[in-house]
């Protein structure tokens, strides 16, 4: 992918037939669905490519075990559905999870063995794994940080684990393999309307140089997650509450804590009713997540001090050795779209559905929001199903259920972290080949060299020193400090592949900085 390339396009394009606004999951479902159809497509990001939502998820691609309790079962059938097709055509960014939920008496195992087969049946042809009660021996065994007070036992099930950000990024490369154009750092800030009243362009700014241009196309689709009420009112020039932001915050530790890296906890009620996950990521352990309604939405939430709190109280009931606020690596916090029901009015965020909504302004803007990651395939084929309605484009049938995602790659890799790239791990082995200076690491600790960030910059659109630490690698996700270490050479490196002076790279460092301070909270930060 190349930013300049993408912006002779859209010099150069007299009409588009689908502008996607939002570089999130949804956006880029969207966009992928309709560059895979043979539509004319646009999709602008005003940050980087998954910098919303999209980046700070818990990782997993799954049913959703919680929504089975809430008796959505037609909810939790599509999105097991959408698992198996996620694990199939992307298994470089996507493996099985093996989930342990520890149970306590028999009432608990009854209760989580028929509601997991349940689970398992309901996943169809697509099923991964099998259900089983495991004996409290075979679970201290298999999770050997686990607490044995008062443990009975375990039931083991089977969900899906990804990377949400390098998902994203080889979702924007999808699209442009099929002919789309992405880009990043492009903001849409209004929308244009015909004789008809008919929403028929858009009016960009482009956020690295502030020139704008005017966009012309048959739909415009709004795929802006939280922010997708602040679209709409550019199109209506009214203020109306659909989304309601619920946050989720995520707590990274070192591995220790599990003591293993092959499976995941699951503690369906923690002690206000909530579900929480311990799962292993990159070689780390993420904990998380909580569902805090709020009225401000933003592209950079904070977590709250009662969130963080809650996470390590209630890891504290269910591991050997507890983690402090001294121990996190990382936290970070997300914002979930959560589509309001019409006329609800959103006060208990856990109970609002975590279904997808469409819906189309009496000027014609389709607004996709709600859903979640491991749907987005579904999201973007319904969108483009209402597209081509609403647009009256020409009818070309949906290929993304068996469509291999960008990099798309059996093969495992030993560093893991390199799996993410897929097949694309060859182009990369070739820069350093042509230039073993590439192959320097750009910590000990850490397995990324200096030809990854050639490569972020060069192939996959990264502008910011923040796109590179927080999306290409995860690193700021992982351990902060780490990433604050890394900062000065990735910084350095990429000032000279964007050819920047050394006051770009100077004000990249500091933001940085105070970026990172948010994601550390060892000393007190936050
Ligand atoms: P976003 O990712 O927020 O994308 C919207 C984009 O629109 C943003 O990047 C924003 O910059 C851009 N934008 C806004 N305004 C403009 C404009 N004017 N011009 C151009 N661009 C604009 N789902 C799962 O399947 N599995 C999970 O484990 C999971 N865990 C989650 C945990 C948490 C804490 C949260 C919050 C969500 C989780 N989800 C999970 C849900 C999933 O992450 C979201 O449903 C999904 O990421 C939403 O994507 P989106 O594209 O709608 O929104």
């Amino acid at each position: 992918m190349n930013r300049n390339k993408s912006l002779q396009r859209i010099i150069g394009t007299e009409r588009w037939d689908i502008v996607v606004i939002g570089g999130g999951a949804t956006g880029l479902g969207a966009a992928v669905d309709a560059a895979s159809r043979g539509y004319k497509t646009l999709l602008v990001e005003q940050a980087d490519f998954a910098k919303g939502t999209s980046s700070r998820s818990t990782k997993l691609v799954h049913g959703g075990v919680r929504y089975l309790e809430q008796g959505n079962i037609s909810l939790v059938k599509e999105a097991l559905k959408e698992r198996g097709l996620f694990l199939k055509n992307a298994p470089h960014l996507a493996r099985e999870q093996a989930f342990i939920i520890p149970v306590y008496n028999l009432w608990e195992r009854l209760k989580y063995t028929i509601g997991l087969k349940l689970y398992e049946w309901l996943s169809g042809s697509l099923r991964i794994g099998k259900v089983a009660f495991l004996s409290k021996e075979k679970v201290m065994k298999q999770m050997p940080g686990i607490s044995s007070n008062k443990l009975k036992g375990g039931v083991l099930y089977y969900d899906g684990q990804f990377d949400d950000a390098r998902m994203a990024v080889s979702l924007a490369a999808t699209c442009e393999d099929f002919g789309g154009v992405v880009i990043n750092y492009m903001k849409v800030e209004s929308i244009g309307r015909n004789e008809k009243n008919e929403v028929d362009g858009v009016t960009l700014e482009d956020l690295t140089t502030n020139k704008k241009y005017n966009v012309q196309t048959k739909v415009v689709i709004n795929a802006t997650g939280v922010f997708a009420d602040d679209v709409r009112e550019m199109d209506t020039g009214k203020r109306e509450k659909t989304i309601l932001p619920s946050q989720g915050v995520h707590l990274v530790l070192d591995s220790k804590y599990l003591q293993t890296l092959d499976y995941a906890m699951m503690i369906p009620k923690t002690d206000d009713g909530r579900v929480l996950f311990l799962v292993p990521w990159h070689n780390h352990l993420l904990m998380g997540t909580t569902d805090t309604a709020l009225e401000e939405h933003t592209l950079e939430p904070r977590a709250l001090d009662k969130e963080i709190e809650f996470i390590l109280r209630n890891a504290r009931h269910y591991l050997e050795e507890a983690p402090e606020r001294k121990d996190v690596l990382s936290v970070y916090a997300g914002l979930r779209p959560l589509a309001l029901p019409d006329g609800g009015n959103g006060k208990n965020s856990k109970d609002i559905s975590r279904g997808e909504s469409i819906k189309v302004s009496s000027s014609k803007l389709i607004s996709v929001t709600g859903g979640k990651w491991t749907t987005y395939r579904h999201m973007g084929e319904d969108a483009i199903n209402k597209a081509i309605e609403v647009g009256k484009l020409k009818p070309v049938a949906c290929s993304t259920k068996t469509l291999k995602i960008h990099g798309w790659s059996n093969e495992k890799r030993v560093a893991a972290d390199w799996n993410v790239y897929g097949s694309d791990c060859a182009k990369i082995e070739q820069l350093m080949k042509e230039n073993p200076e590439m192959a320097e690491r750009l910590d000990e600790d850490w397995h990324f060299t200096k030809a990854q960030v050639v490569w972020a910059v060069r192939e996959e659109m990264a502008l910011q020193l923040e796109d590179v630490l927080s999306r290409r690698f995860r690193v700021l996700f992982l351990d902060a400090r780490a990433a604050l270490r890394m900062a000065p050479k990735v910084a350095a490196i990429m000032r000279k592949e964007l050819g920047k002076d050394f006051a770009w790279e100077k004000n990249q460092k500091k933001e940085f900085i105070e970026l990172a301070r948010g994601y550390d909270i060892r000393s007190g930060n936050k």
